[in-house]
């Protein structure tokens, strides 16, 4: 068993090691005797998202959000609506969640219409939300908690038709108020968590992983690794937020 993994537009959206979740998804594959193909689809790459098993997509600033839009409207927009629709494994980080969404408008007024494969919309703030935060995912995903670190402008609204990826347990998700974090549509999975998110949360990057191998060969069953320091590295976040408080 395989799985065929683009990182997309790796150029533009990528900060804090958000591509550090690509290698932890091809070793914890590795580690099963499974094998990953990894392609890098850059701005102006020509190859199609079809053929593809996961698609990632990191984060990245509202200069870089800008920069790919003419890319994006180029034909990509229409071919990731579809993958989605179609049940494509996909991760998106902060920028890249904010695009597989409506739109984002700028905290200084410049508009950005994305994707619509996600029934949300991303409105700037001055004030940014930075930090180690934590969250849980709902028990039809697991039920698990989520480490990570966020750093955005962008406040996002979830329409009827996302799911929330999860309740905020410390920190801001998306938006600092109504205690959402990310989304969850089909085999979407949108969060604000930048850099080792996969790392730090074994059952996520394992729960992406069976959803791939799922919609390739049926089914999967996933042998259990030993999670051991994975799980200390969480477990010292989680302590860490419940010294700081929430
Ligand atoms: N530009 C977006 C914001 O600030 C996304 C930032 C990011 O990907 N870290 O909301």
């Amino acid at each position: 068993m395989e799985l065929k993994i683009c990182h997309l537009y790796p150029d533009v959206l990528n900060l804090y090691g958000d591509g550090g979740n690509i290698r932890c998804l091809r070793q914890r594959l590795q580690w099963r005797g499974m094998g990953a193909e990894v392609v890098k689809m850059p701005i102006g790459a020509k190859e199609s998202l079809a053929g593809f098993d996961l698609v990632f997509i990191g984060g990245g600033q509202d200069f870089e959000q800008q920069v790919l839009l003419e890319d994006l409207h180029r034909g990509r927009d229409r071919e990731l609506l579809a993958a989605v629709e179609d049940g494509m494994t996909i991760l998106a980080i902060c920028g890249g969640y904010q695009m597989l969404g409506k739109s984002y408008e700028t905290y200084d007024g410049k508009r950005c219409d994305f994707v619509g494969a996600l029934d949300l919309h991303t409105v700037g703030a001055r004030t940014r939300m930075i930090g180690n935060y934590l969250y849980r995912v709902p028990e039809s995903l697991g039920g698990f908690t989520v480490v990570g670190f966020e750093n955005h402008s962008g406040k996002t609204r979830l329409g009827p038709k996302v799911e929330a990826l999860g309740t905020v347990l410390a920190g801001f998700g998306n938006n600092g108020e109504d205690g959402t974090e990310g989304a969850h549509y089909k085999n979407v999975f949108g969060t604000y968590s930048h850099g080792p998110l996969l790392p730090k949360n074994p059952a996520f990057a394992d729960l992406l992983i069976k959803t791939a191998l799922e919609r390739k060969y049926g089914s999967a069953e996933l042998e259990v690794l030993d999670d051991s320091l994975e799980r200390m590295a969480h477990d010292e976040m989680c302590a860490r937020l419940e010294r700081r408080g929430k």
